[in-house]
């Protein structure tokens, strides 16, 4: 029988009445012949009131068992969806992560699926079982040891077991049902897309649209696992939510996808650096080594062989910037003459497949901005996308004239 995943989120498992909503939907997927994958998230508000427990145990704990505490809220979930669907008559069974067993690497908190053998699955849904319950985020370690994936690691779980069981598609249960235009909250013109491609969906996700954990749209990218996001809450329509498939599945769309917003940015800048070969290695290495997340990168003109370096990393990790030049500085492998950071800025970030064909989406951009009187201090642009770095209070204000500009409340 062909398979289907079925992901349900923390909010659409949230108590057990949400649990027997969501157990209906699986059930009338297996009356439509397939056996089902479900994989859950823990319970609204669960794994956040478990890292809260660990963190309370003091600050240096042993990532090991921080594990083991956190993996243990989709424990819940996996067994309570499939108690439930024995309820409704559903042959079904759970499993956490090291039954099935769901390998990883050994990285704790922040692990990345290796390998997940099908036949112990395959074999149950072989002697009439239909529904396999997994528990999302966990998996087992090199080390035999409760390994987790990463905050929002279920859509990754989920993404996985369709690419590995080859399923027919790869359904993500969500609160919002679909993926929008732009944020509702921002822009009331904000449209649901049917389609968007794994391309769009990637930037779009490592933008702040936090719809789906990047790394599961780079599994279903590179696994062609076609993906739906929908809610849980709405009516069971085939056609509901959004595809996010390959680009060719695309009949029409617009230049621009969609506009992104990242809040909580910082621009930093070194005043007056040499400017000689290895600098950029010079900065960029010990930011990396010090775990600084740099995203946009400016070098300026360079004037009598000194120049300025601007780039951009979350604001809550300016500190962390500031430690790491300021000793890159001491031990001599960089002089600069200060370090100046704008914790007031935001990212706006246009996105679509269709500029690889079209000119001018960047002029069109700008000029949006400069209608509306908004200064723009840094620019960085990629095949299929087009950020800036503007003043935080005209974020809100760019997010909507970039909306119009490109005629996104419209269908394609
Ligand atoms: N429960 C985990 C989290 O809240 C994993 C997930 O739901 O995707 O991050
Ligand atoms: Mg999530």
């Amino acid at each position: 029988m062909p398979i289907l995943v079925m992901k349900f989120g923390g909010t659409s498992v949230a108590t057990p009445d949400r649990i027997r909503r969501a157990a209906k939907r699986v059930g009338r997927e297996v009356a439509n012949g397939f056996d089902v994958i479900v994989i859950v998230s823990a319970m609204a508000g669960e794994t956040n009131r478990l890292v809260g427990y660990v963190e309370e145990t003091g600050p240096f704990f042993d990532a090991r068992e921080y594990d083991a505490v956190v993996s243990s809220g989709e424990n819940v979930t996996a067994g309570l969806m499939a108690l439930t669907l024995q309820e409704m008559d559903v042959p079904a069974r759970s499993w956490q992560g090291w039954q099935v067993p769901l390998r990883t690497t050994d990285v704790h908190a922040a692990a990345r699926i290796e390998e997940i053998p099908t036949d112990n699955i395959l074999a149950k849904f072989g002697e009439g079982m239909r529904v396999a319950v997994v528990a999302g985020f966990q998996g087992i370690g090199p080390d035999g040891r409760i390994t987790t994936l990463g905050r929002g690691g279920s859509d990754t779980t989920a993404v996985a077991f369709a690419a590995a069981f080859g399923a027919e598609r790869c359904d993500i249960y969500t609160d919002v049902d679909g993926v929008y235009t732009t944020d509702p909250r921002i822009s009331d013109k904000a449209r649901k897309l049917d389609r968007i491609a794994f391309e769009e969906m990637l930037e779009l996700a490592s933008l702040g649209a936090k719809v789906l954990q990047t790394r599961s749209v780079e599994l279903a990218m590179r696994y062609k696992v076609r993906l739906r996001v929908l809610s849980s809450f709405g009516e069971m329509d085939a056609d509901a939510g959004t595809l996010v498939c390959d680009e060719e599945d695309i009949v029409e769309s617009n230049v621009v996808a969609g506009v992104a917003y990242s809040r909580d940015e910082a621009k930093m800048t070194l005043i007056s650096v040499a400017d000689r070969p290895g600098i950029a290695a010079a900065i960029f290495g010990p930011l990396s080594e010090a775990g600084v997340n740099v995203d946009m990168i400016v070098q300026n003109i360079s004037e009598e062989g000194r120049t300025d370096m601007t780039f951009s990393c979350p604001t809550n990790q300016v500190a962390r910037a500031e430690q790491a030049m300021q000793k890159a500085k001491d031990d001599g492998q960089i002089n600069y003459h200060d370090l100046v950071a704008d914790t007031d800025v935001a990212k706006v970030s246009v996105v679509g497949i269709g500029m690889r064909s079209h000119a001018g989406v960047a002029a069109q951009m700008f000029e949006a901005l400069s209608a509306e009187n908004i200064n723009i201090k840094v620019i960085t642009t990629s095949e299929i996308k087009i950020s800036v770095l503007i003043d935080r209070k005209y974020m809100e204000l760019a997010v909507q004239a970039l909306h119009d500009a490109f005629g996104l409340e419209k269908a394609a």
